[in-house]
């Protein structure tokens, strides 16, 4: 029996998670549910899962949540705070941490389940992509298993097993490149000159993925490709250059491994992010996972075609970060984060997200990655940077800041 503590678990990586374990109480026992908000959802999992411990970062709700629970007798201790979801990473009981909080606020608590050892299901792609040095070598220190959620580095992972021994270069020995796929968004074909009034409802409606509001916009501006590219980098010690991104529209090949000897290996699936989830869950294993079973004659075709970097622009700029490596892909996150908030706030247009992205790369030097104070001075200054562009565009707001709860 395997402790699980799902980090983010009102969000669609969380749902997704407590419907996989709920199909398996023999193998895993929730013993803490982390988020920032959400009470109603909270409530109704901690009915059903009783786990140990829960933290809320907002800590008004956390007080009506434990009112709430001590009413219902629920006897689940309520923490509250930014730091208290690094501490519930890191409980002695906890085997499998899901770090599936959106943004670089998850970066404080999947670090800590990262140096706690843990098995670490990666769904928070943005604090690999910030901090991926420090994350990687906290793993290799710790001896934590980093196992990716994301569909694709899922994938990737099962057509390119850690069996698979680095060359002298660190690169995967008899590796080719990647292909990693994309579905192209809601805006595969849109012509660019509609891109300006596009909406954030029309943004967020994917076509083939129900996910939370940023990933999204990530899929439909192209930026989720370019963070998981980096992403691929970081996981697998490929070089950039190995890596080409193919749209697919249909989301069944979720990316594929080329070796020397001409082989290329895919992972197909439904759409639904419970197979990742139960691999990693499970892994080595296999165990079931709800995930409709795939009718390959009802599907018929699979199309694969070039990525439009006209019309996407962003992807270009998360893999000239890629290249260049060190705070690079920490300052594109963070400018992303910011300019993805301020369109879902509508306080910036769609078309002007790669804009600002690209004005605060080109307007702050590069660095290398010593210390965890290196990437949040980094992250705080794009921030800051997107801001100014954002508020220079015609529309002023306050930005969120990031840095909260971070622990020296
Ligand atoms: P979501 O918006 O549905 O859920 C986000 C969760 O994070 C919620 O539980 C929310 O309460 C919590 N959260 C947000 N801000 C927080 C903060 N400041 N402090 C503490 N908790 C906070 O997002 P999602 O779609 O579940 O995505 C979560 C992560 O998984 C993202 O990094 C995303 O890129 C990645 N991911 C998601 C999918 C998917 O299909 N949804 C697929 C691949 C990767
Ligand atoms: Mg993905």
């Amino acid at each position: 029996m395997k402790g699980v503590a799902i980090l983010g678990s009102t969000g669609s990586i969380g749902d997704s998670t407590l419907d996989v374990i709920a199909r398996h109480p023999d193998r895993y026992r929730v013993v803490a549910l982390g988020a920032r908000s959400s009470l109603e959802k909270f409530v109704a999992q901690c009915e059903r899962f009783r786990p140990e411990y829960v933290a809320l970062t907002d800590p008004t709700a956390a007080a009506q949540l434990r009112t709430i629970l001590a009413r219902r007798g629920v006897a689940t201790e309520v923490l509250a705070g930014d730091s208290a979801l690094a501490d519930l990473a890191a409980l002695p009981q906890v085997d499998i941490v899901m770090a599936a909080i959106v943004g670089a606020a998850g970066l404080p608590s999947t670090l800590a389940a990262a140096r706690a050892g843990k098995r670490l299901l990666l769904a928070n792609k943005e604090s690999l992509v910030m901090a991926g040095s420090l994350l990687i070598e906290a793993v290799r220190q710790s001896g934590a298993t980093l196992l990716p959620i994301d569909s694709e580095h899922n994938a990737i992972f099962q057509c390119l097993p850690p069996t698979v021994a680095a060359g002298p270069d660190g690169r995967p020995l008899g590796v080719r490149r990647i292909l990693l796929t994309a579905s192209g968004g809601p805006f595969v074909d849109l012509p660019s000159e509609q891109f300006e009034s596009v909406t954030p409802a029309q943004a967020c409606a994917h076509p083939n993925w129900i996910m939370g509001r940023k990933i999204s916009v990530d899929s439909a501006t192209l930026m989720n490709k370019g963070l998981e590219y980096i992403e691929a980098c970081l996981l697998f010690g490929v070089a950039p250059e190995q890596i080409d991104v193919v749209v697919h529209r249909e989301s069944i090949v979720h990316s594929m491994v080329e070796y020397v000897d001409g082989s290329v290996l895919a992972q197909l699936g439904s759409p639904d992010m419970r197979t990742p989830i139960a691999h990693a869950l499970a892994w080595p294993d296999r165990i079931s996972s709800g995930v409709q079973f795939l009718d390959l004659l009802k599907i018929g075709r699979l199309r694969f075609e070039a990525p439009d970097g006209v019309r996407f622009p962003a992807l270009a700029l998360a893999q000239a970060a890629a290249r260049a490596g060190g705070l690079k892909p920490t300052i594109l996150n963070a400018a992303n984060e910011a300019a993805v908030a301020a369109f879902l706030e509508g306080r910036l247009n769609f078309a002007r997200i790669a804009t600002v992205i690209e004005a605060v790369m080109d307007n702050m030097p590069n660095g290398s990655i010593a210390t965890l104070a290196d990437v949040l001075a980094a992250d705080a200054e794009a921030r800051n940077r997107a801001c100014e562009f954002i508020v220079g565009s015609g529309k002023v707001t306050s930005m969120p800041r990031s840095g909260a709860g971070y622990r020296a």
